[in-house]
């Protein structure tokens, strides 16, 4: 057994990406004990990020991709709390989309572990819906946070520039798929699903 803890917020905002801006809210994902926390992406507002985190420490903002919808205040965060910016490389051109003259602290790699508490987050690499989307996987609270890489109902949108359909096919296939059927999926926007439930929708 695990102290560390999954705590959630919804926050609202705007997602923008080839010249178009949409409405869209937010999961807030915190992972940590009453000591320290992670934080899962980084959108719309720090004072709603602030209000899950309470009065812990912030060991590292992890992004799942690097949409604006996830990305817009981590910079501004990353000021608040005194802790590093984590992003997959491969996001480099959609952050940059979004912050022109500040990067990340640190790459995310394929098969990372990070430390949270007395237990730890795999990292995936899960490109499809972005180049570098990641999805952190704990076996220890059996859970799965997706980003937009799985929603409840199926893969995440791959209609825009840097995305691409076979490509996040086959990431939830080799990679999501490949977790316990049991697995809960802690998605980016929406509902919460399984592995079981998406693996049997997609078949
Ligand atoms: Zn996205």
């Amino acid at each position: 057994m695990t102290d560390v803890r999954v705590d959630h917020a919804v926050t609202s905002g705007t997602f923008s990406l080839d010249g178009e801006t949409h409405q869209v809210d937010n999961n807030l994902w915190v992972v940590g004990d009453d000591q320290e926390c992670l934080v899962i992406d980084a959108p719309h507002s720090v004072e709603d990020i602030l209000a899950v985190v309470g009065d812990r420490r912030v060991k590292a903002i992890v992004c799942t991709h690097a949409h604006d919808d996830h990305v817009r205040v981590a910079p501004a965060l990353r000021e608040a709390v005194r802790a590093p910016i984590l992003l997959h490389p491969d996001d480099r051109p959609l952050w940059e989309l979004t912050h022109t003259d500040e990067l990340w602290d640190a790459d995310l790699s394929d098969g990372q572990v990070i430390e949270i508490g007395d237990t730890t987050l795999t990292v995936l690499h899960t490109p499809g819906h972005a180049p570098g989307a990641v999805c952190l996987w704990s076996a220890d609270l059996g859970c799965v946070f997706t980003g937009d890489t799985l929603f409840q109902g199926g893969p995440g949108a791959t209609g825009r520039s840097f995305s691409d359909r076979p490509t996040i096919e086959t990431s939830i296939k080799a990679k999501l798929f490949a977790l316990p059927g049991d697995t809960v999926v802690h998605t980016g926007h929406g509902d919460d699903t399984t592995i079981a439930a998406e693996e049997a929708a997609l078949a």
